[in-house]
């Protein structure tokens, strides 16, 4: 009988017991995985282990993988109407709702991100995509294509079969559900493995799963480590598509893994470097708050993070003063103190790399302006750093650094701007800032991202699709482009008539 993990909360914010089932949940119940391994689950606010969960091997992945088959050909897949379908993601979503404030707590307390950061934006975003999903899964149909006269062909919209959902620690639920609603509204069943660093809330989210009244085996949770549940993942012959965020490392590999297997589908939502561009128009109060709200919220420990700052010349230098004021306003500490705007990174790991480039991107030359030390006597606080005078082949520069690092570039045109915001291998996110409607939408056309946010900065909406180009991967989550993420055309082509 797998543990529990009860957690009393007891706070400003929230007051309430949680019980978290930490096995693995495969075909509707929890489980120990085969061999008993198990993984840690620290609390990156203090550092100290707060519980651990079973971690799935490659036998686990594989029972899972069975499960989903069957369920796929027995209870889901075609034997579930569209609108059946739709209506337990409707469910479930009320069930989120219903619990919103412990689910919030406990991506606080898993990943260190302030209580009222999961329960405004993380959470709302997990209820809107389901609802939103739970409304396309009966309208996602083929077309009818009249060829010839006594001839014509429809096409199908089928779903895959059983899909691996492979996610990172910054948003855990929210990315989750960006893969796990077109997946289920298209048909499809699922093996959801969460990052190793942030398990609790996907094993919760599984016990409203059932609650909502989705038949066994149609949704399976398998925490584990990256490589082994992860590779087992993508190594597997029977799942037809693996739906993969994370770094761009890894990225590749289940690339190659899927090619060298059964040649699986994959969509790859990688890692960024996304450029924020502030013309001299720009109503600079707005640019600034969206610019450092781009890249110190979550500490900076997010895929589409404002990382590198193109401020044009005649704002510059006002610009780099209030943006210091602003990047030394964040509040850090525990995330359950309603004061408290900026969280720890998620692990030590975490907090080593982050140093590590702040320490290179001072060897290198560049000028910190402030921030940059490790805050606080635990838990992994980095306070916001700010680095001017740098060049384009700088570490910090050109790599993602996943934490609150910003680094500023002087520009003087628009065509100057646009090559340098272009100079770099990712193409996530992209975020303009002028008045000038014309300009804006002109820069926003060129830059070579995924997405162009202006007047904003990264704020993905759930029914606008999200992904990257370039090294940032392919294929969208969420908006109506991600059903084509879960669903395979097949056409049937019919003869009327007597001829050939
Ligand atoms: P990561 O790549 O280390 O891990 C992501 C997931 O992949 C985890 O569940 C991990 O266990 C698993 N994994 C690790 N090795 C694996 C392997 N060999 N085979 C299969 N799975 C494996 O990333 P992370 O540190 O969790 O997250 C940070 C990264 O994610 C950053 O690069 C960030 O930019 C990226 N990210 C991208 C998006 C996006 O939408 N583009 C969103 C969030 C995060």
């Amino acid at each position: 009988m797998p543990a529990a993990f009860t957690h009393q909360f007891d706070n400003a914010l929230f007051k309430g017991t949680t019980t978290v089932n930490t096995g693995l949940f495969i075909n509707g119940q929890f489980v120990d995985s085969v061999d008993g391994a198990t993984i840690d689950v620290f609390d990156p606010t203090t550092g100290k282990v707060v519980t651990k969960v079973a971690a799935a091997s490659a036998k686990d992945i594989d029972a899972a993988v069975k499960a989903a088959k069957t369920a796929y050909k027995t209870s889901w897949g075609l034997k579930t109407p569209g609108f059946e379908r739709g209506r337990l993601l409707g469910k479930l979503a009320d069930l989120v709702e219903k619990n919103i404030d412990e689910l919030s707590a406990l991506e606080a307390l898993d990943g260190g991100k302030p209580f009222l950061h999961a329960k405004t934006m993380d959470l709302p975003g997990v209820i809107a995509c389901l609802r939103y999903y739970a409304g396309w899964a009966d309208k996602n149909f083929g077309k009818t294509i009249e060829t010839t006269e006594a001839k014509f062909a429809y096409t199908r919209h089928e779903p895959i079969g059983v899909c691996g959902l492979i996610v990172p620690w910054n948003f855990p639920l929210l990315i989750a559900t960006w893969k796990i609603g077109p997946a289920l509204a298209c048909g499809n069943t699922i093996i959801l493995k969460p990052s190793e660093v942030t398990p609790l809330t996907a094993l919760r989210f599984a016990e409203l799963v059932t609650e909502a009244g989705f038949p066994a085996g149609v949704f399976n949770v398998l925490p584990g480590l990256g490589s082994v549940a992860g590779q087992a993942i993508s190594e597997h012959q029977e799942i037809g598509k693996v739906s993969f965020t994370g770094s761009t490392v890894v990225g590749r590999k289940i690339m190659e893994t899927a090619a060298k297997t059964n040649l699986k589908r994959v969509t790859l939502e990688l890692g960024g470097k996304s450029p924020t561009i502030i013309f001299d128009d720009a109503d600079l109060e707005q640019a600034i708050k969206w610019a450092a709200g781009g890249i110190f919220m979550h500490s900076g420990q997010v895929c589409a993070a404002g990382s590198r700052i193109f401020v044009q010349e005649g704002i510059y230098d006002k610009f780099v003063e209030i943006f210091k004021g602003a990047a030394q306003s964040f509040k850090r500490g525990d995330g359950f103190d309603p004061s408290v705007n900026q969280g720890p990174l998620v692990s030590q790991t975490q907090l080593e790399r982050v140093l590590g480039y702040i320490e290179a991107g001072k060897r290198e030359g560049a000028t910190l302006q402030v921030g940059g030390a490790r805050s606080g006597a635990e838990g992994y606080f980095v306070e916001p750093a700010i680095f001017t005078d740098v060049k384009p082949d700088m570490k910090i520069v050109r790599e993602e650094i996943f934490g609150p690092v910003a680094v500023i570039v002087k520009f003087k045109t628009e065509e100057e701007v646009i090559a340098l915001a272009n100079d770099t291998v990712y193409g996530l996110s992209s975020n303009v800032f002028t008045q000038n409607i014309n300009r804006a939408l002109r820069v926003a056309h060129s830059l070579e991202a995924g997405s162009a946010y202006i007047n904003q900065a990264a704020v993905p909406d759930f029914q606008v699709s999200f992904g990257g180009v370039k090294q940032s991967g392919f294929g969208k989550d969420m908006g109506e482009y991600a059903l084509e993420s879960y669903t395979q055309v097949k056409a049937v082509h019919v003869n009327l008539g007597q001829n050939l």
